[in-house]
């Protein structure tokens, strides 16, 4: 049981008040001095995480058993639509095990390109558990929908406003069964239309907007309807040269490229979930990694290659890959790619290789930000492109309840522990810190009083990050200890509580931070802690707190006000207003020429120039505050902060 004092002059008592950490009523405003949760009565820290483990090897079998009963069975319509040949004996052919876990069974064998690619191949049940076992769960679509989209560029197809306007086939359409996507998101609405239409794309989406799946699907959809050209006989001739059946190169049909070896794992997930019942094999190299495993599996074919700049490079010059039938290229978190440094490596894949040049090609980027490095990318790799801005998910939308607490270092640790008592032992719960030895420093000292928690960061083997990922996701450890860096661009998707437990001094990073919450619709929670080391983000909290329609602590107001007063106007970039990233910078500028705004404003609703956001009350064990009401699009934006 935590007991909460009072005698903190920057009404921490009143932030404790307001977490309600004192679910029984006691211990509030008692005047006692402050005693840390893990000096008191141990059993209560047992009681909250430290007692939780998952005995269910990590899947948490609820949510196992409900997706794997729910193949083939939950949505009628689609059920009789798509995958209506489940159990047909007439493709038992196709049946062989031990594929290392592509999207389809049939990878050994050499006569594939005589095949109809565009017709499901044989259902296989272990597979269709191991790939769908894990979707998503509890998504708040009708918080989703309120997203706006601003779409320009010349003839714009309409959205979409369901999976069933499009026709992208039988074997994307039985996946998306499969994954329990009962409707697109916002970004998907726009994103698969344009893509459908063979468009080139540049997109300003985050992760955790539903981005993997908006290029997947149509990209997918259109290699089973066009088959695999000349790609398959590409490298069946290589491997003929090479004298050595299977040591091929292999060319890929589509390339997506990535900034980290999480995120492209995250897209290979998702790849092969759409690949499944299809010839299609995709595969996925990463640096950090051994690269022989990686040549193997290349070696067993690869139609679709999901790959980090550096690597790649090295594949190619390693004789392994050819781009020359990549009729496909997606640039994921192309601003972030940029960040880390990766502009040669890109331009040497795309521009100084074979790869089909752009207008031949198709162009897919996304990127959360649209600076000018990357206007110059995208005017260097897109060809006549459309131009999509999303709305931040769960950003400074009310997606998220966010808290701020005045919080003294010393205070820091038990605090935590307040925090981590009162929330829910089955929600996830990632924690930011500044530094590598923090992050350690906190594993360490969350360990000792009892909690299942793990840790990334920047010093941890690629191993040691996937298991500690894996833990977490899984909700063995449902506490995560986490630099920014190391959480970046990261997907897991039923985060309940982000922590900043160390403030960045950058909003940007901030926002990046709580966006891990409030996932693809979902309602979440952020808790910052604040103390006279934070003085620098002052300001841009406090609007970020207004623009989302928070509670804003009078203290930070107070505080915000001496800082403006001290300070240089340095003024917050505006980017954020209005939720989107970034626009199109062909408007801004008077653009290239002839490109129509096509503001097709939200996907859901039409609530004309204001973005209505819902609100609704977050039903949290500690956060009991209603929010809601809409705050209005503002009009002239300066987007890059020019
Ligand atoms: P992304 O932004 O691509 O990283 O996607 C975030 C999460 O949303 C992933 O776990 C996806 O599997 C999930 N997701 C994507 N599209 C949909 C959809 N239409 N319905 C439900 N979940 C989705």
């Amino acid at each position: 049981m935590s007991h909460v004092v009072v005698d903190n002059p920057h009404g921490l008592d009143q932030q404790l008040a307001a977490l309600d950490l004192n679910p029984d009523g006691q211990g509030g405003g008692t005047g006692r001095r402050y005693i840390p949760p893990h000096l008191r009565n141990k059993d209560a820290a047992k009681n909250g995480f430290g007692g939780y483990e998952n005995k269910d090897g990590g899947w948490g079998g609820a949510p196992r058993d409900a997706a794997y009963n729910s193949f083939g069975g939950r949505n009628d319509r689609s059920k009789s639509a798509f995958f209506n040949d489940r159990g047909a004996g007439s493709r038992g052919r196709y049946e062989r095990g031990g594929f290392g876990g592509g999207g389809n069974s049939r990878w050994g064998e050499d006569s594939r390109g005589e095949d109809d690619w565009s017709k499901p191949t044989a259902p296989n049940e272990r597979l269709e558990h191991e790939l769908f076992s894990g979707s998503n769960t509890g998504i708040n679509f009708e918080k989703y929908d309120d997203i706006p989209v601003e779409a320009t560029g010349s003839n714009c197809p309409p959205h979409i406003e369901s999976f069933h306007d499009v026709d992208m086939g039988e074997i994307i359409m039985g996946n998306i069964n499969l994954s329990r996507y009962t409707r697109p998101t916002p970004v998907q609405k726009h994103a698969i239309p344009i893509i459908k239409i063979k468009r080139d794309l540049m997109a300003c989406a985050q992760t955790g907007s539903g981005k993997t799946a908006a290029f997947l699907l149509p990209v997918l959809s259109q290699i089973y309807t066009e088959g695999p050209g000349d790609a398959l006989q590409a490298s069946k001739s290589s491997g003929q040269e090479n004298g050595r059946y299977g040591r091929r190169k292999q060319y890929p049909i589509s390339l997506i490229l990535a900034p980290t070896r999480e995120l492209a794992l995250q897209i290979y997930d998702e790849a092969k979930k759409f690949a499944y019942r299809s010839h299609v094999r995709p595969c996925v190299v990463y640096g950090g990694a051994d690269i022989g495993q990686q040549i193997r599996e290349l070696e067993r074919g690869c139609h679709l290659l999901v790959a980090t700049p550096g690597r790649l490079v090295d594949m190619m010059e390693r004789g392994k890959i050819g781009l020359d039938h990549c009729n496909y290229l997606v640039l994921d978190e192309a601003d972030r790619m940029l960040d880390m440094g990766f502009e040669p490596q890109i331009r040497r894949i795309v521009e100084q290789d074979t790869m089909p040049p752009k207008g031949i090609r198709q162009t897919m980027m996304f990127s959360a930000t649209f600076p000018k490095e990357i206007q110059i990318l995208a005017r260097d790799f897109l060809e006549d492109y459309i131009f999509l801005a999303v709305g931040r998910v769960g950003s400074t939308s009310e997606n998220i309840t966010q808290k701020v607490v005045w919080v003294e270092e010393n205070d820091k640790r038990s605090f935590l522990l307040d925090l981590l008592n009162a929330t829910g032992k089955d929600s996830l719960t990632l924690v930011f810190v500044e530094t590598k030895k923090g992050a350690d420093a906190l594993e360490d000292f969350l360990y000792r009083e009892g909690y299942a928690c793990t840790s990334i960061h920047g010093d941890r083997s690629q191993r040691d990050r996937e298991e500690a990922l894996h833990q977490f996701r899984s909700g063995r450890c449902p506490i995560l200890v986490a630099t920014a860096v190391a959480a970046r661009g990261l997907d897991i998707s039923n985060v309940k509580h982000v922590i900043n437990f160390d403030l960045p001094s950058d909003i940007e990073e901030y926002v990046h931070r709580i966006g891990r919450t409030g996932r693809v619709g979902n309602l979440g929670l952020a808790t910052s802690f604040f103390n006279d080391k934070n003085s620098n983000i002052t300001k841009d909290l406090l609007d970020i707190l207004v623009e989302a329609k928070q509670e804003v602590p009078s203290w930070l107001e107070s505080l915000a006000y001496e800082h403006q007063h001290k300070s240089t106007n340095r003024g917050r970039s505006k980017r954020f207003s209005g939720g989107f990233g970034a626009r199109d910078y062909r408007q801004a500028s008077g653009g290239s020429g002839g490109f129509n705004s096509n503001r097709s404003g939200r996907s859901a609703g039409g609530h004309g120039g204001n973005r209505g956001f819902g609100g609704g009350g977050f039903g949290g064990n500690f956060y009991n505050d209603g929010y809601g009401g809409n705050y209005n699009h503002s009009g002239s934006v300066d987007w890059w902060g020019n």
